[in-house]
């Protein structure tokens, strides 16, 4: 692998463009005792009329506290949806570049491949849910420009091998993205303390799981100094709004009751496992990471659709490729999980 350089890869037309400065960039709300009237802003107090720190430095403070990392390093977007998106087209040049995915897996990646004019190499996950490395090493080509792994994986719900993870870092020449939505339901580390070390690897993170904050879109980005830099430039200037940056801050200072709650999942979810071996259309339970379950059933659209009727919802990801017959459970509080085995009891 040759010495990797991020300017290598960023597009032209983004390492040429120079960032909109906004009127909060200049100057931002907390200078002291300063007049301000030059955002257009309305001058009456109600909470919300002035614009939000386009940095978001109160939260990225507390990230980087508890992450270890530091503040550039951490971009946050509007869900980790528009940060996937802002990697997409930092990187990715419509109609020429492609990317690797490997389903079934978040079908968001596909969608900004799309939307983005972006091709896309798909390598199957093995029967077990793992990266087949040999095959998305051998997939690359000059015009790769990433690769995204999902782990622990949705709708599987199993970390990827780090060893395989590694191994597709260090032997490839573009940006590798591990998408950690469900890190904090794993007991196994994340990836974040190899940033250091691996110049090309970016991690994302989401408020929207174990953090419960789904409502107010909340993705973060770790990366290199580099890569944010460049994601920085590009990103719409005021894109956290001020609520969300202020229910962000007052949860994450709330550590021991996000742990209390993740604890109570994880408590919920082993005891889903149990139970659903009790069920005799249950075929497989995948091992899980993550706030779901995936199971295999006998028939998926039929048993849906009779939960549908008991009032459940679920995932049915039937048409998902090596997911055949497969549903996807969240774990819920005690009383839902409970009233999901009665329905699937009485369906038995
Ligand atoms: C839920 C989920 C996310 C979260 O997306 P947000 O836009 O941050 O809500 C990201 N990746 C995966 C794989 C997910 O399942």
């Amino acid at each position: 692998m040759s010495v990797f350089d991020i300017n290598n890869l960023v597009r032209n037309n983004i390492a040429q463009l120079k960032a909109y400065s906004s009127a909060r960039d200049e100057f931002d709300q907390d200078s002291e005792g300063m007049v301000f009237l030059d955002a257009n802003e309305s001058p009456f107090s109600n909470g919300v009329n002035r614009y939000p720190d386009p940095q978001q430095q109160k939260v990225k403070a507390l990230l980087s506290k508890q992450k270890g990392l530091a503040s550039n390093q951490i971009l946050l977007g509007n869900g980790s949806d528009e940060v996937l998106d802002l990697i997409f087209r930092a990187f990715c040049e419509p109609n020429r570049d492609n990317v690797v995915l490997l389903p079934p897996t978040y079908g968001m990646y596909g969608v900004l491949a799309a939307l983005n004019a972006i091709a896309v190499k798909e390598i199957l996950l093995t029967e077990k849910f793992d990266i087949n490395l040999e095959k998305t090493l051998s997939a690359v080509d000059k015009q790769s420009k990433l690769i995204f792994l999902c782990s622990p994986n949705n709708p599987s719900g199993n970390l990827l091998s780090a060893q395989k993870i590694r191994a597709l870092i260090e032997n490839f020449n573009g940006l590798v993205v591990i998408d950690e939505a469900y890190i904090d339901f794993s007991l196994t580390q994340s990836w974040l303390k190899e940033l250091d070390k691996y110049p090309n690897l970016i991690i994302t993170q989401t408020l929207s799981k174990a953090y419960g904050m789904a409502g107010i879109r909340l993705g973060v980005c770790y990366a290199s100094k580099a890569i944010i830099e460049i994601l920085n430039r590009i990103k719409p200037p005021y894109n956290i709004n001020k609520l969300s940056q202020e229910k962000a801050i007052e949860r994450l200072k709330k550590v021991a009751e996000v742990q209390e709650e993740i604890k109570r999942i994880l408590k919920e979810r082993t005891l889903l496992e149990k139970a659903l071996k009790n069920i005799s259309f249950v075929e497989n339970i995948y091992p899980s990471d993550a706030n779901f379950i995936l199971v295999k059933v006998d028939d998926a659209n039929e048993r849906y659709a009779q939960l549908i009727e008991k009032g459940i919802v679920i995932r049915n990801r039937t048409t998902q490729v090596l997911c055949k017959n497969t549903l996807r459970l969240t774990v819920g509080t005690e009383i839902e999980n409970k009233q999901l085995l009665k329905a699937l009891e009485e369906l038995n």
